[in-house]
């Protein structure tokens, strides 16, 4: 996937993601629907070089400034990326100035670091901190310490590797009322530990647990008109590029007259980081 990407120097880069297939991770966050791009047991060595030099011999034209390697696992993890790989990936990696992977907190350590300095482009990492919310960050199952993420944001900030950082919009536990809230204030923590970019995710239903807490009432799927207040009250942060992740906009619940306006407004916050004057809708603004 291609897209433009604004970063926090204002440049705008192209990046092109490539979706990897491999090891499941071990952690079982409730919100997480990404084990169905994965496989049973390790990732065969070889497996990532070889779909990486696919995707990268299949793609033509210039060469996108950043390269995002998303393997719906750690990246960090031995299990899901084997050491046998990393020359061979850090090769294909080569022509792109940059190059981003995902982790969990916990496992951003000294295997980041010399993946760093294998690395030709400077090396960012994508790290979920999901919400800081107390009582969700109990129950989301994630195993994650905001005192760890914090060691792992100084690691990689005081070794020169950028930090992106998701943050979840309409976690489980958190109240819908409070749910746009408590993403601004965990993309504000974010800011505050150096995130380079913050992604803020709307999560999604359909991998079952989330219909479970649904029915429980710990979890209200979050809409478009969420995800447009989470975003622009987020470009009062100057220093760190805040992005709403649209991948699944169009599922949001919306209004059908004015989703598509709305979403396009949000691609345009999303390049420029410019506050824009809200969509006026006949049929969904009392105002
Ligand atoms: S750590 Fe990331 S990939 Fe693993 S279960 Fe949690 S959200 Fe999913
Ligand atoms: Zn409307």
């Amino acid at each position: 996937m291609l897209e433009d990407e604004r970063r926090p120097d204002g440049t705008v880069e192209r990046a092109l993601t490539v979706f990897l297939a491999g090891s499941e991770c071990p952690f079982t966050c409730s919100f997480c629907d990404l084990w169905q791009f994965t496989i049973d047991g390790p990732t065969p060595p070889g497996a990532l070089t070889r779909q990486l030099g696919t995707v990268l011999s299949a793609h033509s034209g210039p060469s996108p400034d950043r390269l995002k390697l998303y393997n719906a696992s750690n990246f960090f993890d031995r299990r899901a990326v084997p050491p046998e790989d990393v020359e061979g990936m850090t090769t294909l990696a080569a022509p792109f100035a940059a190059v981003t992977v995902e982790s969990h907190a916990n496992t951003v350590g000294a295997v980041t670091l010399d993946f760093a300095r294998r690395l030709r482009g400077r090396l960012e990492v994508a790290v979920g901190l999901e919400t800081i919310e107390p009582v969700a960050v109990a129950h989301l199952n994630k195993r994650l310490a905001l005192a760890r993420f914090d060691m792992a944001a100084r690691l990689l900030t005081e070794h020169g590797i950028a930090l992106r950082v998701f943050v979840l919009l309409g976690a489980p536990h958190v109240r819908a009322s409070e749910a746009v809230a408590w993403t601004v204030r965990t993309a504000e923590y974010a800011v505050a530990r150096g995130a380079a970019v913050v992604s803020i995710i709307p999560v999604r239903g359909g991998n079952g647990e989330m219909e479970r807490l649904a029915a429980m009432g710990a979890f209200v799927a979050p809409t478009l008109l969420q995800l447009e207040e989470s975003l622009d009250r987020c470009l009062q942060f100057t220093g760190t590029v805040v992005t709403a992740d649209l991948w699944d906009a169009a599922r949001l619940p919306a209004c059908t007259q004015c989703r598509a306006a709305r979403i396009e407004r949000l691609q345009r916050l999303n390049v420029t980081g410019r506050a824009e004057p809200r969509i006026f809708c006949p049929a969904c603004d009392t105002a």
